[in-house]
């Protein structure tokens, strides 16, 4: 268990935190979006560009070798942190976005007209949008589990949807705008049944949880770099093998090919079939600098720093006369969501950017969503291991201040 000692310890490691906003103090809380970086993640670049930098693979000479070992640890780092059965499970992507693209487009080969896909309501439109383009080139019929009031998905309206025409669910861990955690592991034994293959949208939950690719059995888990401490621009599709293995390319060129003429090219095996051209190759090293900090505090005292810091906020911001929090508030992994009376979250967050509160405001990449509550957008808090309960208390603080001038 963290102490707040060991809080003010973590914060040192971010330099990011001592920026003054607008001569304010800067509070981060804009982590669902993407997280600061601790010192060794801002040393681990430097250090690449200093004594690694190099093409991987192909080459012959020391740098070479030491950079393609580097990627390759890392990868074997993920499989680890994962608990994935074989690092070539883990295929390294732009991030979450493209590891879902790469799937859609994968699977697209297999699915035929009349071939069904579920998703839910609460998805982020990266788990929406290549689903959507995908059934309209071939007539699949996209189907969306239906959520509560309260956020939670209906799991009854999930039994009613799925079927043995079912070809794949995609579901996200953690929803970016409710912070609600959900039932993966039922969702994936369920969906199974019905021979029908899982997606897991990971982005936020990666840094929560032990996350056990075993133990799920999830057929894809997807997440990226930069929402784990890492840097932006990198992420993994983990796949099982056997599923991988019979998937054509997804893009062509270098690095894919075990040998080309032009008559015929044949591919690389996994995990290089997936993973065209040269690879982000100081965003996968800098990142096993990231899984170090991720594993030096371990990611279940993050999760219950994270559940303590919300649980927290939810109580001071809900006393709050005329906000509206949105989502259940009893399995919050560190997300709320709000609207302030009938206030543009616009302004809202203009205002508290200018005392120095970061904040996202609008629809959260979540439109579907937005429509289900019947506003076209929110105010999100969301919160990190370096959040304290200060900062709680100078939003709540600010918040009050945002309505008084708003009222004005
Ligand atoms: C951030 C996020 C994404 C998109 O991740 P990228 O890194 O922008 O590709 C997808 N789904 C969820 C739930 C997210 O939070």
């Amino acid at each position: 268990m963290l102490l707040e000692e060991d809080i003010l310890e973590i914060r040192k490691k971010f330099p990011i935190l001592n920026e003054k906003v607008y001569s304010h103090p800067l509070v981060y809380i804009d982590n669902a979006a993407t997280t600061q970086k601790p010192l060794q993640v801002i040393k681990a670049i430097k250090k690449y560009y200093y004594s690694i930098n190099s093409n991987v693979h192909r080459g012959i000479h020391f740098l070479s070798q030491k950079a393609t070992y580097q990627v390759e640890n890392v990868r074997n780092k993920i499989q680890k942190f994962i608990h994935a059965n074989e690092s070539s499970e883990i295929i390294f992507t732009k991030g979450t976005t493209e590891s879902i693209n790469l799937v859609a487009s994968c699977i697209s080969f297999f699915l035929k007209k009349g071939d069904e896909i579920i998703i839910s309501h609460m998805e982020h439109h990266s788990n929406i949008v290549p689903w959507q383009i995908i059934s309209e080139k071939i007539g699949l019929t996209l189907k969306v589990i239906s959520i509560y009031e309260n956020g939670l998905l209906n799991l009854e309206n999930f039994k009613s949807l799925i079927s043995e025409k079912t070809k794949l669910v995609s579901i996200s861990h953690i929803s970016n705008v409710l912070g609600i955690i959900n039932p993966i592991k039922w969702i994936i034994n369920l969906s199974h049944k019905y021979g029908s293959l899982v997606l897991i949208d990971g982005a936020q939950a990666i840094s929560n949880f032990d996350i056990n690719m075993q133990d799920l059995n999830v057929d894809f888990y997807v997440f990226s770099a930069h929402k784990m401490y890492g840097p932006t621009g990198i992420g993994v599709l983990y796949g099982k093998k056997k599923i991988l293995e019979t998937f054509p390319p997804y893009q062509f060129g270098g690095e894919m090919i075990e040998n080309v003429s032009f008559k015929k090219t044949t591919y690389s095996k996994l995990p290089f079939k997936f993973e065209a051209g040269t690879p982000n190759i100081e965003g996968i090293i800098v990142w096993g600098a990231a899984i170090d900090f991720v594993t030096e505090i371990g990611v279940s005292n993050i999760q219950y720093y994270k559940e303590k810091l919300v649980k927290y906020a939810i109580k001071r911001l809900g006393s709050i006369n005329g906000i509206k929090l949105y989502g259940d508030n009893t399995k919050n992994s560190g997300i709320i969501s709000f609207n302030l009376n009938s206030f543009h979250p616009f302004d809202v967050g203009s205002i508290l950017d200018r005392l120095g509160i970061a904040v996202r405001t609008g629809h959260l990449c979540a439109q579907p969503l937005m429509n289900f509550f019947g506003v076209t957008g929110m105010v999100r808090a969301s919160f990190s291991i370096y959040n304290t309960f200060e900062e709680i208390d100078y939003l709540f603080e600010s918040i009050l201040k945002t309505i008084n001038i708003i009222n004005k």
